[in-house]
């Protein structure tokens, strides 16, 4: 193993070398795989002994986030240490990044980690959002109230497929909605009435080069991701609008890694930001079977300080999420010429959980 805090910034990892992963679900398990296809082994530590990552990986650490010494070892085991999970502890995170480089930085992971950072973030850099207010106390409501309604109140924290979410309709039950969500910090967003939601994700390496996939349609069915359509339908010109606004995002960030930007088309042609991920997005798993250069390897490539590849994608495709027992139809899938049936291996199916994902890919109809 060589000391990952020996190594120059920039300097390619040889292959051979340790990535370790925090976090252990299925962008997790996807990234190992691409790890493991440039030569790499993985270090995965979660908490949870079944996790679809350890599955896929070299090494595994089965350990709470919250366990230091677990951190330290897993951190002098390793040559770099990125995650894919966002929610880990700032005490662990310092354990780790004093030992080896984290990529992206924790910065960059803080930012991400709580929507009243990143909103703030994101006006500081001049990007546009929904109308917002943060809601850290019961006397923060009234002031709240202001941005007007229908909104939505969002936990700051651990929120993810629409949990930890309320919509508000009225000023009069915007206390309930509070009490609804736990009481827990919070913000309270205007309701955009969007023409269409997409994404972009892209990828900027240790020297600032950035390269982006194209952007994406999403639609999404209970808060869930359901599908993705590769590439998006809308105006070339806001394509290019929504790419920019991602490279801006990953520059001020400084981010090392892959970057997912969540963004709302409203029916004026507007952009805003809904929300951003340093790391891997079900949003790009369209990339895995319709590019030359998947978004898990282009993650890895980041991370390792390799050139980044080429995202030009080789077919259209869409993307369908497997939810629960949706999963349940794998055999018909795989008999469907074009379709690409990704598998999680998850024991247990429950409603709500990804449990896989079909591409189906057709011939690219522009360029
Ligand atoms: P989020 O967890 O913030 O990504 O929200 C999940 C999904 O809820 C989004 O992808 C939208 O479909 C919907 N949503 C979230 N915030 C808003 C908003 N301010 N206005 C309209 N829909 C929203």
């Amino acid at each position: 193993m060589t000391n990952g805090t020996s190594r120059t910034p920039g300097t390619p990892l040889p292959p051979g070398s340790t990535i370790g992963i925090l976090g252990g679900g299925q962008l997790g398990q996807m990234a190992a795989l691409a790890a493991a296809a440039l030569g790499y082994r993985c270090h995965v530590f979660s908490p949870d002994a079944d996790a679809p990552a350890k599955e896929v990986s070299a090494a595994q650490t089965t350990a709470p986030y919250e366990d230091r010494d677990a951190a330290r070892a897993f951190a002098d085991a390793v040559d770099v240490v990125t995650f894919e999970f966002e929610n880990v502890p700032d005490e662990t995170l310092a354990v780790i990044a004093e030992a080896v480089p984290v990529r992206p930085s924790v910065d960059a992971l803080h930012i991400s980690q709580d929507r009243v950072i990143e909103k703030t973030f994101l006006a500081d850099n001049g990007i546009g959002t929904a109308p917002w207010a943060p809601v850290a106390t019961a006397t923060d409501l009234d002031a709240a109230a202001a941005i007007g309604f229908p909104a939505i109140l969002k936990t700051a924290r651990f929120g993810y497929d629409g949990k930890g979410q309320v919509r508000v309709n009225a000023a009069g039950d915007l206390a309930a909605a509070w009490t609804e969500i736990g009481k827990a910090p919070a913000v309270l967003e205007g309701f955009v009435d969007f023409e269409r939601e997409i994404s972009v994700i892209v990828a900027r390496s240790p020297g600032g080069a950035t390269r982006s996939y194209v952007p994406v349609d999403n639609v999404h069915r209970d808060h869930i991701l359901f599908t993705t359509t590769a590439p998006s339908t809308i105006a070339a010109d806001i394509a290019g609008k929504a790419q920019g606004i991602a490279d801006r995002i990953a520059g001020a960030l400084d981010l090392i890694g892959l970057l997912a930007v969540e963004m709302f088309i409203t029916r004026d042609g507007d952009i805003l930001v809904n929300e951003i991920a340093p790391r891997p997005h079900n949003s790009g798993h369209w990339t895995m079977d319709a590019c030359a250069v998947s978004q898990f390897e282009q993650f890895i490539r980041a991370v390792a300080g390799l050139p980044l590849g080429d995202p030009a994608r080789h077919s259209d495709a869409v993307m369908i999420n497997l939810i629960g027992d949706e999963a349940d139809q794998w055999l018909d899938l795989m008999k469907e010429d074009g379709a690409c049936l990704h598998l999680y291996g998850k024991a247990e199916s429950r409603p709500g959980r990804k449990m896989g994902h079909v591409n189906r890919l057709s011939p690219l109809l522009s360029p």
